[in-house]
């Protein structure tokens, strides 16, 4: 059997850069462009990061469109890199963030993952970025069973403000306060029937 020589190799002084500058710039992509790519497409380093960046780069670009249209500020500038389109937004973003945080439609909707409430949306991207790099908390299972669906599976995730079931089919939140008067229910019910 031959050997497969180094050579027959791209060095890694070519193809490194590339995977490092994927996930601002999609230094490889494709003539149709970087965003919302296929799933099903053919496998490439760097692949890995673009999944988390293409969802919040489609996210921030959506963020950008809604104050600007309903504030009649005109079209973003379409056009350009990735990383220019990003560089861009984040800037509009910020200028009008008092507003997003505070006028957008959306602000009453509360924090869950369909939210289209400008704060959670910004939070999860958080969220997301810090799991994808490995730097979140764990989250922390709480004992009691839901009060819905009666397993243990009730979750809180750092940084979020409600806890939630993680059985698929229940997908109950909870405050804390709620959770804490549902521990106190059982523990009634258990003081009154220790051996249910
Ligand atoms: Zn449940």
């Amino acid at each position: 059997m031959p050997r497969i020589s180094p050579s027959c190799f791209p060095s890694p002084s070519s193809w490194q850069p590339a995977v490092r500058l994927e996930a601002l710039h999609g230094s490889r992509g494709p003539k149709a462009g970087t965003i919302g790519r296929s799933p099903t497409s053919p496998r490439w380093p760097g692949e890995a990061s673009r999944l988390p960046t293409d969802h919040i780069v489609g996210d921030l670009l959506d963020l950008e469109d809604g104050p600007r249209a309903l504030r009649g500020l005109g079209a973003r500038r379409p056009g350009g890199s990735e990383g220019g389109a990003v560089t861009r937004t984040v800037r509009s973003i910020a200028a009008h963030l008092d507003w997003a945080l505070a006028e957008h439609p959306t602000t009453a909707e509360p924090h869950d993952r369909i939210s289209a409430n400008p704060a959670a949306q910004i939070h999860a991207w958080y969220t997301a970025v810090l799991r994808f790099t490995g730097r979140d908390s764990r989250p922390t299972h709480h004992h009691a069973p839901c009060p819905r669906c009666e397993i243990l599976t009730l979750f809180r995730d750092y940084g979020d403000a409600y806890i939630e079931c993680r059985n698929i089919e229940c997908g109950i939140l909870l405050t804390p306060d709620e959770y804490a008067a549902h521990t106190q229910v059982l523990a009634a019910e258990y003081r009154q029937n220790p051996a249910a």
